[in-house]
């Protein structure tokens, strides 16, 4: 059996890791992950035969040589070796989690944190219990700074992703409703992205922490954050949020016309800043203070800060502003769950917009609440000054009569059926809200307008 401490030594020398052998880089490490539908173990001899250096694998019968590094569990070997890497590397590591917003704050921070430092950060959406791993094996002798996304639907999972990437920084972008089945409705939810709190105040207490101390960042308008912070003995909290009390980073809104401006504050120094952003959605501004915050505490100037803000464009239909010939779009169809639907809607009320259109998708893995959910985002997007709203899906339709009878809403079983309904009856000069879970697909409607 190979051991941990074996295999760094080899990693050292091989520091590319590979998982498909359809992408090998020659001299990589391959390591023979499992999945649903397949044991990568029968793709050893394949990876080593496509150049791979060394191919990592837990069944001996695979073992054909000494390029194949036998250990006891492919994916656990996995997730030691990157902890052993995090623990030789004494650079600041940026861990976040929450129920929304995780990827578009991961990269505002990295964005921030690239104009000062050689920052490395998630690709994509890589957040789970392989993709911090290899994320955290990306990052070599020259970074200053690495942002690490973590992302869960089970209790524990935060635990074992901080255990992997123990941060020496760390948020929570807000706790709300999503993967209510896998965590157990919304306390579950509370518990297990509180983890990452957990991980901070198991941390020793320390007085006047340094720049790689345990600091946890707290967006003091949530409340339910600022419980579960409050709840715990954090060894350094620093806020940020809309009022000035107590927050190192303040900021308010304005401008909303659908690209946010806004202007925040040092309360250290009492300088205030404007910057333009690139992005929509008033649920982004503690966001986009985050990144402020964090920016801040690391040393870097305003300059650097509103440079990495106003440069960020928001990517793979997050929030992402499509002009049309004579529409508005504002593609929000990456996923959905009830508290983005709710701000989602909210911001298109609050917009500055001659026409407002929502085009609302199903919410999936709500389990036992998607009754009560959908109905609620109806009743929302009715109480919402907007001129259309169109609801697509079969958990949306079951709720029709939540939207009573004034026939001031559209519904549609399928995707299908939606753009047969708006080819017959076209949206012309309008902002339009598009957003749904990824199963619904809604790029297909983006052609329409
Ligand atoms: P995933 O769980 O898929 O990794 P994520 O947490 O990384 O998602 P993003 O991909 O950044 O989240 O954003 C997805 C959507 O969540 C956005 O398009 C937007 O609708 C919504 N969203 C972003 N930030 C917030 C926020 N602070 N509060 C509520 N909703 C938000
Ligand atoms: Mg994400």
């Amino acid at each position: 059996m190979t051991t941990t401490i074996t295999l760094y030594d080899i990693y050292t020398k091989h520091p590319v890791i590979s998982t498909d052998t359809r992408r090998i880089t020659p001299g990589s490490l391959f390591f023979a992950l499992k999945g649903d539908k397949f044991d990568a173990n029968t793709f050893a001899q394949k990876a080593v035969e496509a150049g791979a250096a060394y191919a990592v694998i837990d069944n001996s019968e695979y073992q054909l040589g000494n390029q194949y590094l036998l250990v006891e569990d492919v994916l656990a070997t996995l997730q030691d070796l990157a902890r052993h890497h995090r623990r030789q590397l004494s650079i600041p590591v940026v861990g976040l989690t929450g129920t929304n917003g995780k990827t578009t704050t991961k990269e505002l921070i990295n964005a921030v944190l690239s104009q000062h430092f050689k920052s490395q950060a998630t690709q994509g959406n890589l957040n789970n219990h392989i993709g911090v791993p290899l994320t955290l094996l990306t990052i070599d002798a020259s970074h200053e700074v690495a942002v690490i996304e973590m992302g869960a639907n089970h209790q524990k999972e935060i635990e074992l992703l901080c255990s992997i990437a123990q941060p020496s920084h760390g948020l929570i972008t807000n706790v709300g409703k999503a993967h209510l089945e896998g965590f157990g409705g919304v306390e579950g939810v509370k518990k297990g992205k509180g983890e990452l709190y957990d991980f901070f105040a198991a941390l020793p207490l320390k007085t006047g922490a340094s720049k790689t101390d345990g600091v946890v960042f707290v967006n003091s308008d949530d409340t339910v954050l600022m419980e579960m912070a409050a709840a715990r003995r954090l060894p350094h909290v620093e806020y940020y949020g809309t009022d000035a009390i107590d927050n190192l980073i303040s900021g308010e809104l304005l401008e909303n016309s659908p690209l946010l401006t806004l202007e925040w504050t040092n309360n250290k120094t009492g300088d205030s800043y404007k910057v333009k952003t690139q992005l929509t959605g008033t649920y982004n501004l503690p966001n986009i203070l985050v990144a402020i915050c964090i920016g801040t505490y690391l040393g870097l100037s305003a300059n650097e800060i509103n440079a990495g803000i106003e440069g960020y464009q928001p990517k793979n239909n997050r929030s992402q502003i499509v002009q049309t010939a004579t529409n508005t779009l504002i593609c929000d169809y990456y996923n959905a769950n009830p508290s983005s639907m709710f701000v989602a809607i909210e911001n298109v009320g609050k917009i500055e917009a001659k026409r407002k259109v929502l085009i609302l998708g199903d919410m999936f893995e709500m389990g036992p609440e998607a009754a009560t959910e959908h109905a609620s985002v109806i009743r929302k997007a009715m109480d919402t000054a907007v001129d259309e709203r169109i609801f697509i899906g079969k958990d949306f339709l079951s709720q029709q009569s939540e939207a009573g009878s004034g026939g001031e809403a559209t519904f549609y079983e399928t995707s299908e059926d939606a753009i047969a309904g708006l080819k017959a009856h076209p949206i012309t000069n309008s902002t339009i809200l598009i957003k749904g879970s990824r199963g619904m697909a809604l790029e297909r409607l983006v052609e329409l307008f």
